[in-house]
């Protein structure tokens, strides 16, 4: 392969690095983590931002265009917004976001965008504030609205809402979101529940693409647009009078052919497929005294080992065996 940039065996370009920057969450959302949390990991366990910086720094170096930086939830993280400028200054990064549950936004937004933070992926799965309080074991619904106002006020754009799509939960508000989207003209997308951990996985919940298209079309003409690189893996449609919805079908539809992503947990495990069990620890090579290069090589190495694709929702399968919350969903 003469192309510049990261291959893997099969020849996908690898340009896209999600880093996970803490496993802590202000949020308890059950198709994530149980009740109780997930055990939050030792402070000195995890990756500092000098050490983030570093993997971001070679990841660009070496062909990485797109970072995304999530949670657990980010913006808990005291530093976050410092963290943020620093990683937007990488040159070479073409796209560069954060995902949030939007608890935090309000207050975050300006300086994130003063930060050079472009746009804001924000989890929302339900418009209804006692379903928030019953999804997410925890009041704020308004809080996360107002963040969302915040986020367009400071010119956070284009902002997507990501909507776990859940059966018996949240399946009759599909028709909701999309008016929503037509009103705040965002984009609202609905991703299918993917199986974690054991104890947050519950499969009768799951909810096609397919069955929420099927509702979305009995009001809509859906218009698919054509923008299909720039959407990424979800397929998307416009909507009449402003908005877009999407559906992303991780089970269903697997896009595992086109996929283009590295992920990094906040200790330092690089992953190069979400269902894979095969981590590459990078803390060592941060920590230790690792030859210059060994973490350009780690990096290599670990886009080299990428499975081809995902056996989840097949005969057999596994799930992904780790909170979302500990691997940035
Ligand atoms: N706390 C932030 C948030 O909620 O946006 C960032 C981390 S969260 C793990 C990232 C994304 O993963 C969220 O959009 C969340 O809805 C999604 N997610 C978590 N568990 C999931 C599951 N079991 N199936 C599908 N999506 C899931
Ligand atoms: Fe927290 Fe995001 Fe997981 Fe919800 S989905 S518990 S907000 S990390």
């Amino acid at each position: 392969m003469n192309e510049p940039g990261l291959h893997d065996r099969f020849l996908r370009r690898i340009n896209y690095l999600r880093l996970s920057i803490t496993d802590r969450c202000n949020l308890r959302c059950s198709y994530c983590m149980p009740a109780e949390g997930v055990s939050a990991l030792d402070h000195g366990d995890i990756l500092s931002y000098e050490e983030l910086l570093r993997v971001a720094r070679v990841a660009v170096s070496l062909g990485i265009e797109k970072i995304r930086i999530t949670g657990g939830e980010p913006l808990v993280r005291r530093g976050v917004v410092g963290f943020v400028a620093r990683v937007g200054a990488l040159p070479g990064l073409r796209d560069f976001s954060l995902t949030t549950n939007g608890l935090l936004l309000a207050d975050a937004a300006a300086s994130l965008r003063q930060a050079g933070l472009r746009r804001v992926n924000v989890s929302l799965d339900t418009l209804r504030p006692e379903v928030f309080e019953r999804i997410t074991r925890r009041p704020g619904l308004e809080r996360v609205l107002a963040g969302l106002a915040e986020a367009r006020r400071v010119g956070l754009a284009p902002i997507k809402v990501n909507v776990v799509a859940l059966r018996g939960v949240n399946d009759g508000e599909i028709l909701d979101f999309a008016a929503f989207a037509q009103q705040e003209a965002c984009e609202v997308r609905f991703i299918e529940f993917m199986p974690s951990t054991a104890d947050a996985w519950d499969g009768g919940q799951m909810l096609t693409s397919a069955e929420v298209l099927a509702v979305l079309g009995s009001r809509y003409d859906l218009q698919p647009t054509t923008n299909g690189s720039a959407a990424g893996p979800s397929r998307t449609f416009r909507l009449p009078g402003g908005g877009l919805v999407g559906v992303i079908s991780p089970l269903s539809d697997h896009f595992c052919g086109s996929c283009n992503r590295l992920r990094l947990t906040a200790e330092g495990k690089l992953r190069s497929c979400l269902f894979s069990q095969e981590e590459t620890d990078l803390r060592p090579l941060l920590r230790g005294a690792a030859a210059a290069g060994a973490l350009a090589a780690a990096l290599r190495d670990a886009v080299h080992s990428k499975p081809e694709r995902h056996t989840v929702g097949e005969a057999g399968q596994h799930k992904c065996g780790l909170s979302m919350s500990r691997v940035g969903g």
